[in-house]
C-alpha cells in the first residue's frame, strides 16, 4: 500500500510560522538584508532543519524495525500454525486405527507412515533411508499388480496380499489404497491391516475341512460297499434277489410308459445237486462262481443278471423283443454247455434250461412277469432241460400253473417239499 509522504510540523520559535519540510530537505537561506537581522534566525532554522532531518531519518529506521519485526512475528504465527495444523494431521493419521503408509506411485518411495505402520513393519521413516513400498512385497508381481491397477485409476478395495516387515517376518495383508495429487505428483495412500491370524485361522480351518472331507469321502465309499454288499451276491459278484425285487417293478413300468418290451430270462442249472454230490460243495461253489462271470461278460451293460436263489439266475433284458431274447438265450445254452469250467483242478461241463417271458406279452406287473417265466423254465425242465423254453400266452398261463401244482403236489406226496422242476 502506498503511503503518502509523511509531514511533520516544526514550530519556529518567536515568529509564529510553521514551516513545512520534507524528508530530504535543506534549510532555508534569507536575503542579504535579512542575513544580519536573520542570522540567529537562519542558524536557528538550520539547526532546526538538521533536527527534523535526524528526527525523519530516526523515525524511518523505526518504522522499518517495527514492520520487520510485525512480519517476523506473522511469520512465526503462521509456522505455529502450520506446525499446530501438521501435528493435528500426524495425530489423525497416527490416531488411525489401522497402519497408513504413503508413497510415490512412481518409484514407490515411501513419504509418511503411521506410528501403527512403523509398528507393523518394524522400522522407522527417516529422511536420509529411502524405503521403497516394493521392499514390502513378499511377491514383486503380486506390486506390479496392485501398482498397474492403481496406475490405470481402479481402485484398490480390500486385496489380500502377502507382505514382509524390515526383519523379514512374513504376513498375509489386507490393503485399501487411493490414490491423490499434489503438485503434479500421484501419490499412493495405503490403509493396511495384518489378517494372519485370520489367514491362518482359515488355513487350519481349510486343513480341518480337508481331513473332514476325507473321512466323509471315507465314510461314502464304506456306505457304497455296505450298500454294494446289500445288493450283491458274495459268491458270483452278481446283484442278488434283493435288488431285483428293487428294480423290476421300476423297469416294468417305465419301459411300458416308453412301448418298450422287457425281456426276462429265469436261468437254472440242470442237476446241480450231483455237482455237489460227486465232487463237493467247495466245487459247486467254483462252478456258479464260473457260470456267473460268464453271465458278466455274455450280457450288455444294459442288462441285469442277479443271482435269484441257490443255482438258478435271472436276466433284465429292457427293450429285448421276444425273438431277440430268444436268440440270446439259445446262444448262452449253447455257449454255456460247451463251456469247460476249471474247479478244484476238475473240468467240468453243466447245462442250463431257461424259462423266457415278455413283458407285456407275458404279464404288465413283476409278479406276472417272473411267474411266467418261471412256468417256462418248468417246462423246459419238463422237456428234459438244457433247453430254452417261451412262456405260454397269457390265456393259457392259467391252465400251465395248474399243471405245475399238480407236478408239486405229487412232489411233495413224495416228501420233497418246495418249488421242484420234474425229475
Ligand atoms: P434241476 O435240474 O431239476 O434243477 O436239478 P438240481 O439238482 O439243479 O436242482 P435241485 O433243486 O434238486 O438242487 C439244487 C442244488 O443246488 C441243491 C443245492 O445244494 C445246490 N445249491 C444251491 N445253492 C448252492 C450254493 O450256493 N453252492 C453250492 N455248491 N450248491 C448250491
Ligand atoms: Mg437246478
Ligand atoms: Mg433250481
Amino acid at each position: 500500500m502506498e503511503t503518502e509522504p509523511e509531514r511533520i510540523d516544526v514550530p519556529i520559535r518567536g515568529r509564529g510560522w510553521r514551516l513545512a519540510a520534507k524528508i530530504g530537505c535543506g534549510g532555508t537561506a534569507g536575503g542579504l538584508a535579512a542575513w544580519s537581522a536573520g542570522l540567529a534566525d537562519g542558524l536557528l532554522l538550520l539547526a532546526c532543519a538538521s533536527g527534523v532531518g535526524l528526527l525523519l531519518g530516526g523515525g524511518w529506521l523505526a518504522r522499518e524495525r517495527r514492520s520487520r519485526s510485525a512480519l517476523q512475528a506473522l511469520l512465526r504465527e503462521r509456522g505455529n500454525q502450520l506446525a499446530e495444523s501438521e501435528a493435528r494431521l500426524r495425530l489423525l493419521a497416527d490416531a488411525a486405527p489401522f497402519p497408513l503408509v504413503m508413497n510415490r506411485l512412481s518409484g514407490g518411495e515411501l513419504i509418511y507412515a503411521n506410528v501403527r505402520a512403523e509398528r507393523l513393519f518394524q522400522t522407522k521413516l527417516r529422511p536420509e533411508r529411502a524405503l521403497r513400498v516394493q521392499d514390502f512385497y513378499v511377491d514383486p508381481q503380486e506390486r506390479e499388480r496392485v501398482a498397474g491397477m492403481l496406475r490405470q485409476g481402479l481402485g484398490v478395495r480390500d486385496q489380500e496380499v502377502r507382505l514382509k516387515d524390515a526383519a523379514g517376518r512374513e504376513f498375509w495383508a489386507l490393503i485399501s489404497c487411493s490414490v491423490a495429487k499434489s503438485d503434479k505428483v500421484w501419490y499412493v495412500i495405503n490403509g493396511i491391516t495384518d489378517i494372519s491370524e485370520r489367514k491362518a485361522l482359515e488355513h487350519s480351518l481349510q486343513a480341518a475341512n480337508a481331513v473332514l472331507r476325507r473321512k466323509v469321502d471315507e465314510i461314502e465309499h464304506l456306505q457304497q460297499d455296505l450298500r454294494e454288499q446289500v445288493l450283491r451276491d458274495p459268491l458270483t459278484g452278481l446283484f442278488n434277489r434283493r435288488h431285483l425285487d428293487d428294480i423290476l417293478p421300476r423297469v416294468l413300468s417305465h419301459m411300458l410308459a416308453l412301448h418298450r418290451d422287457v425281456a426276462v430270462l429265469m436261468v437254472d442249472a440242470d442237476h446241480f445237486k450231483r455237482i455237489n454230490d460227486t465232487y463237493g460243495h467247495r466245487c459247486g461253489d467254483r462252478v456258479l462262481g464260473a457260470l456267473g462271470a460268464y453271465f458278466s461278460d455274455h450280457f450288455r451293460s444294459g442288462d441285469i443278471v442277479c443271482r435269484y436263489g441257490g443255482e438258478e439266475f435271472f436276466v433284465l433284458l429292457p427293450g429285448a423283443s421276444l425273438d431277440a431274447a430268444h436268440g440270446k438265450a439259445q446262444q448262452l445254452c449253447q455257449a454255456v454247455r460247451e463251456l469247460p469250467i476249471q474247479a478244484e483242478g476238475q473240468t467240468l461241463g453243466v447245462t442250463l434250461s431257461i424259462g423266457l417271458a415278455v413283458c407285456p406279452l407275458h404279464g404288465e406287473d413283476a409278479d406276472s412277469v417272473v411267474r411266467a417265466a418261471d412256468l417256462a423254465l418248468y417246462q423246459a425242465k419238463q422237456q428234459g432241460r438244457d433247453r430254452v423254453c417261451v412262456a405260454a400266452p397269457l390265456s393259457s398261463l392259467a391252465q400251465a400253473e395248474r399243471f405245475v401244482a399238480d407236478g408239486e403236489a405229487k412232489a411233495a406226496a413224495r416228501g420233497r417239499g418246495g418249488r421242484r422242476r420234474p425229475e
